[in-house]
């Protein structure tokens, strides 16, 4: 994933000016960014569990903490080889973001595992989670650090680490982890609440810029939980999606795509690839997608997806991202001067963690919402964080992401000086 938390520094960098306009004392907002670019705290540890060849493994674990001025410290947990401490540190700054942008009381964290999960069988996985759980059981809690699923973890390893964690501080604890299983206290409407939370933010600009759902193509990166919701969403309110992938490449088809068509295709055939072979539709590759003639351009796959390399040949008018830093702080410079608007993934993809949100609070009220009432309160909070974005940023005159970092910066900083921390 490279250097990302380089990258959020960066990003912290670019509001920097911004930020002096609206604080007197320079010292104390000197003490805050010195503080916004460090963690709290990383937990690490080697953790072993025993494989079932009876022989034991090694995998190396972390639990970033970045701030929690605003509140307990909110993020998931990812599986995969190339979780590093660096990347942990980098999303758990973006999650405190993330929440201060959409105003819920979080800061931020998050943690993960180096290890490809499709290695281990379904009890290796089981154990290795809930050791993870016991390696950070001191340090989360309903009011301390709340973790939850991210990518390649999923309701069942929260479900295991829940166990786990409950049985070591001998009591029911569900507000602690978010993302579980209904049965568990986990929430309606949280499958689908990252795409639909980027389809509000889509349609609130969209309805800002006048477009015309049926005139507006759109191609999206990414056909998992998120790419495929939001192609649900956006299809259905009348938008010609053109141009779906995943990782072996993309379907196109000028005239619009079906998403349940697709859906099928994957699970008949196993990939886009296989799918373009056998049903003999239009295939392009990934790099194609990305500089595809469209109207919108939709990342929500992976990091550094739209690099300094691709971006000078970008086609859309706007990018929507709803992967996690898809766009590297040189392709954002590219897109800006090219006067693409980018409407950054701590707004897109905010919708998760706001149902997250959700889930803590019926937890703490042992408590059940309909679907209803949760996709009611999760259009209001994003259609309020994009008008406050919005606003910002027709201030200023300045990128919405830089607009999103101002006013969630100076939330955090508001939090941290209100509390004497700075
Ligand atoms: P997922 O694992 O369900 O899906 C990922 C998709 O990306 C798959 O379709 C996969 O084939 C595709 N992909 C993988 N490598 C690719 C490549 N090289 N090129 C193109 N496509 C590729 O993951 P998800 O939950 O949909 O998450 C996607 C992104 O959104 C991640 O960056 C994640 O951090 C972010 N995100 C997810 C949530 C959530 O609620 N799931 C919330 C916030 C942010």
């Amino acid at each position: 994933m490279g250097a990302v938390f380089n990258n959020t520094k960066k990003q912290l960098d670019s509001i920097l000016s911004l930020l002096e306009e609206d604080y007197s004392n320079k010292q104390q907002l000197k003490s805050a960014i010195v503080k916004l670019k460090k963690t709290d705290r990383v937990l690490k540890k080697n953790l072993a569990i025993k494989l079932d060849s009876g022989k034991r493994k090694s995998f190396l674990a972390y639990r970033s903490q970045h701030n929690n001025a605003r509140g307990p410290y909110k993020g998931g947990i990812r599986f995969h080889p190339d979780v590093s401490e660096d990347e942990v540190k980098a999303l758990s700054i973006w999650m405190t973001i993330k929440c201060a942008v959409v105003g819920i009381p979080y800061g931020g964290g998050k943690g993960g595992i180096k290890v490809n999960p499709k290695l281990l069988s379904t009890t290796e996985l089981k154990r290795l989670s809930q050791k993870y759980a016991e390696f950070i059981t001191p340090h989360i809690g309903p009011w301390q650090d709340i973790p939850a699923p991210d990518v390649n973890t999923n309701e069942q390893v929260i479900a295991w680490m829940l166990e786990a964690y409950e049985k070591k501080i001998d009591q029911h604890a569900t507000a602690t982890f978010t993302g579980k299983p209904i049965a568990l206290g986990g929430s309606l409407g949280r499958t689908e609440a990252t795409g639909l939370g980027g389809f509000v933010i889509f349609e609130s600009y969209a309805k800002r810029k006048k477009l015309i759902p049926r005139r507006t193509t759109i191609a999206v990166q990414g056909f998992g939980n998120v790419g495929y919701w939001f192609a649900c969403f956006v299809s259905g309110a009348g938008y010609k999606l053109v141009a779906v992938s995943d990782s072996t490449g993309a379907i196109y088809n000028p005239r619009g795509l079906n998403v349940d068509k697709l859906a099928e295709y994957k699970k008949e055939f196993g990939s886009f690839k296989q799918s373009a072979v056998k049903k003999k539709l239009k295939y392009l590759t990934n790099e194609e997608l990305l500089t595809l003639d469209v109207n919108v351009l939709v990342p929500a796959a992976l990091e550094n997806a739209v690099n300094k390399k691709n971006a000078p040949d970008v086609k859309a008018r706007v990018v929507l991202e709803l992967a996690n830093g898809p766009t590297t702080p040189e392709a954002d410079k590219i897109l800006f001067e090219k006067g693409i608007d980018v409407l950054p993934d701590v707004l897109g993809n905010a919708g998760g963690v706001t149902v997250s949100y959700f889930e803590w609070v019926q937890n703490l009220h042992g408590y059940h919402w309909t679907k209803q009432r949760v996709n009611k309160e999760l259009r209001k909070i994003m259609k309020k964080a994009f008008t406050e974005v919005d606003q910002v940023k027709r201030n200023k005159n300045i990128s919405f992401r830089q607009a999103a970092y101002l006013l969630a910066t100076k939330r955090v900083i508001d939090a941290m000086i209100l509390r004497g921390e700075v």
